[in-house]
């Protein structure tokens, strides 16, 4: 039988979430699942903070999902997954009708609804998926050995492998710089690791670079001192420079930073999103003359965060090191709070 109420962090408007019952819509196309974890993102606390012109509230936030099925699922291809799995969810739902879709690349569709932004997300006892993103597969099975609020991460671990599968650029014994230590960072710093880079991660924060060497990077530089820090980078890689460098943090200067410590015929990629109204100064000649490509990625797709999930069940990225804090539905607030903060790693809500 299907829950009548579904207990909900409703996002009101900036600073603002309400706990309400939200009524359960039983239209027949949707599947509902049931919540088991939902991650906090730094995307969420930008959107709580000053909101997006994405999201348009009332909403529920939280597109890191963890969920069980609470009946049996037919998917497209003929794949079947039993009442009672536990799934992780892509938060796409795109139109299918666009150019993009028919490529296959549903992180860029042109008319794009996203669980947790344009409709309501996992910050609940319940969500529902729509139809458009059962075509495409989003939702996926996880394996026994992956707890729900480690399986929570495997989205944006699926984010991170999205932005390395669109470079393409071998990185095996070449030198990848990750500026920001936050949970993000520290993805990128296993995915590099995996692929065989030499990892320089430079941060703000000394107990997240710590934890950036407990995981294995070869630097972990604590950025006082922009001048200091570039020098330092271009005297460790021998004058190379990066040939890979991902911005995953939202703070406009470290793009300035990643573009003084790119090496010739190199990548910079924006990883992450920035507040609005922060206007970035660049210095073109740096592009030109070094030959740097400067590229951005968003989201992946189904078939990319199945492989990230491969990754976590082989054991080859550990996520769950990156939780810190867990709470309940009734602490939004505090996570939230602790995210901004950048206390600790990531914090997650579990739902029972
Ligand atoms: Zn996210
Ligand atoms: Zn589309």
């Amino acid at each position: 039988m299907l829950p009548k109420k579904n207990h909900s962090a409703v996002f009101s408007g900036p600073k603002n979430f309400e706990i309400k019952d939200l009524p359960i819509s039983s239209k027949d196309s949707n599947v509902l699942l049931k919540t088991l974890s939902c991650a906090v993102c730094g995307y969420d606390v930008r959107v709580f903070k000053e909101g997006h012109k994405k999201v348009r509230p009332p909403i529920v936030l939280g597109h890191e999902i963890c969920a069980r099925t609470l009946n049996k699922l037919n998917l497209p291809n003929n794949q079947i997954i039993p009442e009672d799995s536990r799934v992780i969810v892509s938060p796409l739902i795109p139109c299918l009708n666009c150019h993009h879709c028919s490529a296959g690349y549903f992180n860029s569709c042109n008319n794009l609804n996203e669980i947790g932004s344009s409709i309501n997300g996992g910050f609940a006892d319940y969500i529902n998926i729509p139809q458009n993103n059962i075509l495409i597969n989003g939702i996926i099975p996880i394996t026994n050995n992956i707890r729900d609020d480690e399986a929570s991460l495997i989205e944006p671990l699926s984010c991170c492998l999205n932005a390395h599968l669109n470079f393409n650029i071998p990185i095996n014994d070449e030198f990848v710089i990750i500026i920001g230590d936050g949970p993000i960072g520290l993805i990128h710093l296993q995915i590099s690791k995996l692929y065989g880079a030499k990892t320089i991660v430079v941060g703000k924060i000394p107990s997240r670079l710590k934890e950036a060497k407990s995981i294995g990077a070869d630097v972990a530089l604590l950025n006082n001192d922009p001048e200091e820090s570039i020098k330092t980078i271009w005297d460790y890689s021998y004058g190379k420079g990066g040939k890979l460098v991902i911005v995953a943090t939202s703070n406009p200067e470290a793009i300035d930073l990643a573009l003084k410590v790119a090496g010739k015929n190199s990548i910079v990629s924006l990883f992450a999103g920035v507040s609005k109204n922060k206007i970035l100064r660049i210095d073109p000649n740096l592009l030109h003359y070094n030959q740097i490509a400067l590229s951005g990625s968003f989201s992946s797709t189904p078939k990319i965060m199945k492989k990230a999930m491969d990754l976590v069940h082989e054991q080859k990225i550990d996520l769950k090191r990156l939780i810190t804090h867990r709470f309940s539905l009734y602490e939004i607030d505090k996570a939230f709070n602790l995210t901004e903060a950048c206390n600790g790693l990531r914090s997650v809500i579990n739902s029972f």
